[in-house]
């Protein structure tokens, strides 16, 4: 079965991995922070915060925002459950703006027109998660500048957009926003095995961060509230948890770091490839923005509305001939932990619409490269 993503290992992942188990620390060692370090150079940010995966990492972020029970996050149905989740976990109530019909990122003027409603009726939302779909980078700036007016704070998830850029800006920058989350799942552009990373500007964020990821506690001399009586001495300042990533997955995720790029490239190959092989089906890929560059995490396809009803017809073709194709995503509102909040079918209709004709085809930089031809092949069978 040909998988709609699969991670890809190299020797000097294996010998980056070998080093640290051969080495004095398997956690807590030098790997996080040169892993840390990476990234952060990678996409311009100051500071990032390794964490065992995006879920912890928005938690995290979240916490350190200061978002509590009573508050409010606003996030997309299209996408994975973790990016609502992280809400709950810190109590706070979770809401949805729907997305945008080419884009399938968050639609910007149906959160404007939400923000707008939300300060007539007194109930803004504290965090905004907009999500790249895809890796398809979603217009952060127009984000921005609504947190200034409403006085949001924005966490990016980008769990899908690592080498991804717009306008020049890479992804992960936090020009844009207070955090921005990358994750290191297999299935992502490069992987730590499980692993996630907070990146953001703000130092005293990233301290936070720093401190919630490991139980709230810290040894270090000038952050203490009382003065060390002797060198045994750390200080829990508060509720925090063991988020931490290992030094041998960080060891993994540094090591791919340096093929980001190179996998960034063959993805937009396969995709420009599979769009070419498309172009006469009745069917719409994800729109590209001017000025943008895709990470192409995932390459999904809609069918148009005089074939949607082959939508399960399509999976069972495809996958009966080995591409393990998916759904990317059923619409988080209507998860039955969700619906059970209040949320039901119809509150989000361009999401709703979506993944009823959404297919993520197979797409990863080592897969052959007639893949794209051979998938298309039984799409066009189903479809014609
Ligand atoms: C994969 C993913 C996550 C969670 O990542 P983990 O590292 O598995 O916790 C969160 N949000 C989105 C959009 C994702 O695709």
């Amino acid at each position: 079965m040909i998988s709609y993503g699969r991670q890809d290992i190299t020797e000097d992942d294996l010998r980056a991995v070998e080093e640290v188990l051969r080495s004095d620390f398997l956690t807590q060692g030098p790997a996080v922070p040169r892993f840390e370090a990476r990234v952060a150079e990678r996409c311009g940010a100051r500071h990032a915060v390794a964490m065992n995966s995006a879920t912890s990492a928005l938690h995290v972020a979240c916490l350190a925002l200061g978002l509590g029970p009573g508050d409010l996050l606003w996030t997309v149905p299209n996408t994975f459950v973790a990016s609502a989740n992280c809400g709950r976990y810190c109590g706070a109530d979770v809401d949805f703006v729907d997305i945008d019909r080419d884009t399938w990122n968050m639609d910007t003027a149906a959160l404007a027109d939400k923000l707008a409603r939300a300060r007539a009726a007194g109930r803004l939302p504290k965090v905004v998660v907009p999500v790249h779909f895809a890796g398809q980078p979603i217009d952060q700036e127009r984000i921005w500048a609504l947190a200034q007016e409403y006085g949001f704070k924005v966490i990016e998830d980008a769990s899908h957009a690592i080498g991804a850029a717009r306008n020049g800006e890479a992804v992960g920058s936090c020009r844009w926003s207070h955090v921005t989350i990358f994750s290191f799942h297999p299935v992502k552009i490069i992987t730590s095995g499980e692993g996630g990373m907070a990146l953001t500007n703000d130092a005293a964020l990233a301290e936070h961060m720093v401190l919630l990821r490991s139980h709230g506690i810290t040894r270090e001399a000038e952050r203490l509230e009382s003065p060390a009586p002797g060198p045994w001495y750390y200080e829990q300042q508060m509720l925090g948890f063991n988020y931490r990533m290992t030094d041998i997955h960080a060891a993994l995720g540094a090591s791919q770091v340096a093929r980001l790029d190179g996998y960034v490239a063959r993805r937009n190959e396969l995709a420009l490839e599979y769009r070419a092989l498309l172009a006469a089906l009745p069917l719409q890929c994800q729109a590209v923005e001017p000025g943008s560059l895709s990470s192409y995490h995932l390459f999904a396809v809609q069918l148009g509305e005089g074939v949607a009803d082959r939508h399960a017809r399509l999976f069972d073709r495809l996958r009966s001939a080995g591409f393990g194709v998916n759904l990317h995503y059923m619409p988080v509102h209507l998860q039955p932990y969700y619906r059970r909040l209040g949320f039901k079918a119809g509150d989000f209709p361009v999401a709703e619409a979506y993944a009823q004709a959404a297919v993520t085809l197979p797409l990863f930089p080592t897969m052959d490269a007639d893949v794209p031809r051979c998938v298309v092949e039984v799409v066009a069978a189903t479809l014609g």
